[in-house]
């Protein structure tokens, strides 16, 4: 793709004229479509410009990424839940989408045929599909760990409470009724009240105030919720190994919220959140030799399922919420443990 292309699907994507466009830039319309046609050229304060309102790095506005990177993922996040619904073998919860095959059929690749008895879902927030793919040497534990990938398109507005209120229902932001970003209670049918009603224990492992911990609230599942005061993400963390030691529990959830926040501050991809991403690795890969040594007499299911994707934004700062396919392609990883024989 030339840079003329890569500027003009930019700006259409954007649903921008050539004249709102040049307003925009302080240029003439004429620059504008120059520069489509690829008779002339961004200049430097120009190509910064660009990158402020398409809220893309330069190497993208230099070139728009073929169809393959820019196209929305096509299985939607509302589709995991039925399959986690499927992999323990209980019934899905009553509005959920139908189970991810793709997911489901690993399951059964991975168990023989049975089905898991445990699930532990680590869930770290805004790694986006493209952070992943640029960055593997900082999820080294998570790929190597898991086998696999789960393509997913998250959903709008791709904000946490309203991205866990469908992976944990398995129903559309209008169908679950968190459509923004608040966190008033679940009213509808959760995975967790599907898993009570099959008798299975749940326990949630979070921050007091991010969403996770808000709303799924009032159910009958055992909550672990930390102030910040109380030792925040270190916490979080110490408490799910003492639970998974413990292993009283069918399925866990456990949420890490750090790299969002730090991605907030100073940009997806600096320096201080990319050390976040490897925190996240970390604690994950914790998680799996755990499992791998204490959990041999149980099939299970560990889940790396991240809620939606970011992007950058002016003032190397990040964001996300967006329509966006940085803000909505996600990967999820999972991977089956099955029990060994003795
Ligand atoms: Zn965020």
């Amino acid at each position: 793709m030339t840079i003329g292309e890569s500027i003009l699907k930019r700006r259409k994507d954007l649903g921008f004229s050539q004249e709102e466009l040049a307003e925009k830039l302080l240029v003439s319309r004429q620059t504008i479509s120059l520069w489509e046609k690829d008779q002339t050229q961004p200049t430097i304060d120009n190509l910064m410009r660009l990158k402020e309102i398409f809220g893309v790095s330069i190497d993208k506005v230099l070139c728009a990424e073929e169809d393959k990177e820019t196209k929305i993922n096509s299985d939607s996040l509302d589709t995991v839940c039925g399959a986690l619904a499927y992999a323990m073998g209980i019934e899905p919860p009553k509005f959920a989408a139908p189970k991810n095959r793709e997911l489901a059929n690993y399951v059964d690749k991975v168990f023989d045929g049975k089905k898991a008895d445990r699930i532990v879902m680590y869930n770290p927030d805004a790694i986006a599909q493209w952070i992943y793919e640029k960055y593997p040497e900082y999820l080294n534990s998570a790929k190597k760990n898991t086998g696999k990938e789960i393509y997913l398109s998250s959903v709008m507005p791709s904000v946490t409470p309203v991205c866990f209120g469908t992976l944990y229902t398995g129903a559309q932001p209008s169908v679950n009724g968190i459509q923004k970003y608040e966190k008033p209670v679940i009213a509808i049918d959760t995975i967790f009240d599907a898993l009570i009603r099959a008798g299975k224990k749940v326990a949630l492992i979070c921050s007091e105030a991010c969403s996770i911990g808000r709303i799924f609230l009032g159910r009958g599942i055992d909550y672990y919720c930390f102030r910040p005061e109380e030792g925040g993400l270190s916490a979080i963390n110490a408490k799910a190994m003492e639970l998974l030691l413990r292993d009283e529990h069918d399925f866990y959830v456990i949420y890490n919220g750090n790299y969002d926040s730090i991605m907030h501050k100073y940009g997806p991809e600096s320096a201080r959140a990319l050390s976040e991403l490897r925190m996240n690795d970390h604690i994950f890969g914790m998680i799996c030799s755990l499992i791998k040594t204490h959990w041999q007499h149980h099939n299970t299911l560990v889940g790396f399922a991240m809620d939606h994707g970011c992007h950058e934004i002016d003032g190397n700062c990040g964001s996300h919420g967006l329509d966006m396919h940085e803000d909505l392609n996600i990967v999820h990883l999972y991977k089956g443990y099955l029990a060994k024989k003795d």
